[in-house]
């Protein structure tokens, strides 16, 4: 079933630009990403960085890029942003440290509490050290032909619930996965030259 029949589909947001959340991470890989994705579908929607929490309520859809969690998660309470992403009803795109934040509880990890933006369980570090980096041919549902990705000391999902759809799945746990507006990845579409998972989102889930 292609993407755009299948029973995860939501309503279209409001209007705004695309936010990446800039404290720390692949931010200007992620606007470049965005731009040309926007560009290529000729939706004249901006895309800017954003570092506080005012910013965000406006937004159509908030990008939390890969980096380091522990990072990022310190930063968002820091600047008091915990509450404004987790209230913002837009679209939220995650990658890699981003689906750590996003989770609603992770396991090998205490240190901070998630977001709980999506239902689902997050082994962060899943792959350890002896596999700090990959690539693999992902078979995305309805994305042929299949999505390179690359993976950086990735998470992986070990538990989706009910609401939470799942898009692509590895040996090791499940890596792609949309709820309502929010599209979780564990890989880094920003750096794979292949703009399918930005356009996928800004087409398909917002
Ligand atoms: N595993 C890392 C973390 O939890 C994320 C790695 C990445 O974003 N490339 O911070």
């Amino acid at each position: 079933m292609p993407f755009h029949q299948n029973r995860c589909c939501r309503p279209v947001a409001g209007n705004g630009p695309i936010g990446v959340l800039a404290l720390q991470g692949n931010v200007s890989e992620h606007i470049e990403a965005f731009e040309s994705a926007v560009n290529n579908l000729g939706l004249g929607i901006p895309v800017i960085p954003v570092k506080r929490a005012d910013e965000i309520p406006g937004l159509l859809a908030l990008a939390i890029p890969g980096g380091e969690s522990t990072t990022i998660m310190r930063l968002i309470d820091q600047n008091g942003m915990r509450e404004t992403i987790q209230t913002f009803p837009g679209g939220i795109f995650a990658t890699c440290a981003g689906m750590v934040i996003a989770a609603r509880e992770l396991t090998g990890e205490t240190r901070f509490t998630p977001l709980d933006l999506v239902d689902i369980t997050v082994n962060r570090n899943a792959f350890g050290r002896q596999r700090e980096s990959f690539e693999s041919d992902l078979a995305i549902e309805g994305m042929n032909p299949p999505f390179h990705a690359i993976f950086i000391r990735a998470p992986v999902i070990t538990r989706a619930g009910p609401d939470v759809c799942v898009l692509a799945t590895i040996k090791q746990g499940i890596v792609a996965v949309r709820s309502g507006k929010k599209l979780i990845l564990s890989f880094h579409p920003e750096i794979s030259n292949d703009l399918r998972m930005h356009q996928y989102f800004l087409t398909e889930v917002l």
